[in-house]
């Protein structure tokens, strides 16, 4: 059999592996970030509505006109950005369809990406499936900070995409002004265009505001900016996400996706245009809950000897583990699994190399009863000798 050597070497992605050790394990599962309450009720009612009474055929292959209405409004609303709902906005299924269609509508073989790592682990085989070669820019602990230098080194006129995943998964790094200003500053050095992964736009702590990097000087008319309802509403399942950007660059996105997956299934589509319009309180009361999370799981694993990094947004906090024992990441989560019944996700998979493997991820999306439970059962388990 000969298949394409990418998709044929890659193993199964970390968070569906961990997910299922936690069921064959029943262990509480703060790996796969995914919340553990559905989001507004309102929302499913309204979704429900349209699968009993219609439309039920294809929509639209841009997405509802109501959807992406709501969705330039938003993007407005909380951020002050201008784009045309017609033209400028497109609805995917779910943000990873946005990231398969940027990538491939931007990139051609032999062209340059550079990743800012640690990098979210759908990027890199995308890129590498369009034929691009990929330049990693790779971030070091505790602080992951993007440099001057480091950006200047990475992003050269050879530079054809820049991907930002900002807020940061796996580490939740939520950018400086700074950093951002310097990473547009080597953007208009290089011909590039930047694909800015903001799917945890919401989900920024301790008064952070979250910069979309369109916003920054210049960088509006070379960049698409990707998000998503499932992250927005706790809705991950529904798979539905968006991507928005100028119109020259929009048209080229739009004739991917055509072939990708066409378009989403409108109840899911105007269950979210619902949510955009009368739901907007829930992200703010979700970011509140989740910051108190954070602090709640963040103590409780300093007790335990965690060496806690500092969590400025997403879902995620990340911890170091070289006081727990001789274990490398990925062994130490395996273990942890199996003995300590408590998922968590090894962040070397998140690295194409020299990775730093003593740093593992908490997902804290999850209800209080939930944390207490994990944090009960590690304390057993680190403490039984
Ligand atoms: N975004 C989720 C996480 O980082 C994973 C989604 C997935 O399983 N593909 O945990």
């Amino acid at each position: 059999m000969s298949a394409n050597p990418v998709f044929a070497g890659l193993p199964t992605t970390i968070f569906t592996t961990m997910s299922a050790l936690a069921n064959k394990h029943q262990a509480v599962n703060l790996g796969q970030g995914f919340p553990d309450r559905d989001g507004p009720e309102s929302m499913r009612a309204a979704a429900a509505k349209v699968l009993m009474e219609g439309p039920n055929q294809y929509p639209p292959m841009r997405g509802m006109p109501q959807l992406r209405q709501a969705i330039a409004a938003h993007a407005l609303r909380l951020h002050g950005l201008t784009y045309d709902a017609e033209s400028e906005v497109l609805v995917t299924t779910g943000a990873t369809e946005a990231l398969t269609d940027t990538l491939f509508a931007f990139l051609s073989p032999g062209d340059e990406i550079v990743l800012i790592e640690p990098a979210f682990d759908v990027y890199r085989p995308l890129a590498l499936a369009a034929g691009a070669v990929v330049k990693s820019l790779t971030l070091s602990p505790p602080h992951w900070r993007l440099t001057p230098e480091a950006l200047k080194a990475a992003i050269t006129p050879r530079t054809r995409v820049v991907l930002l995943n900002n807020p940061n998964n796996p580490v939740g790094r939520v950018f400086t002004p700074e950093e951002l200003n310097d990473l547009a500053d080597a953007v208009r050095a290089s011909n590039a265009v930047v694909i800015a992964d903001e799917v945890y736009e919401h989900l920024t702590f301790d008064d952070r505001k979250h910069i979309c990097f369109s916003s920054l000087p210049g960088m509006r008319e070379r960049t698409v900016r990707i998000g998503s309802a499932g992250k927005i509403f706790s809705l991950t399942g529904w798979r539905v996400g968006w991507v928005m950007g100028p119109k020259a660059l929009m048209d080229v996105v739009t004739n991917v996706h055509q072939f990708v997956t066409f378009a989403t299934p409108p109840a899911q589509q105007l269950g979210v245009a619902h949510g955009l319009t009368h739901e907007m309180e829930f992200p703010l009361r979700l970011c509140r809950e989740l910051q108190d999370n954070r602090d709640f799981l963040a103590e409780g694993l300093s007790r335990l000897g965690f060496d806690v990094l500092p969590a400025q947004g997403t879902y995620f906090l990340t911890a170091g583990i070289g006081k727990l024992g001789a274990d490398k990441d990925r062994a130490f989560c395996e273990r942890m699994v199996v003995e300590g019944g408590v998922a968590a996700i090894p962040l070397s998979p998140f690295f194409s190399g020299g990775t730093p493997d003593i740093y593992v991820r908490f997902a804290f999306c999850k209800q209080r009863a939930v944390l207490e439970e994990a944090l009960a059962r590690l304390k057993a388990y680190f403490n039984q000798g």
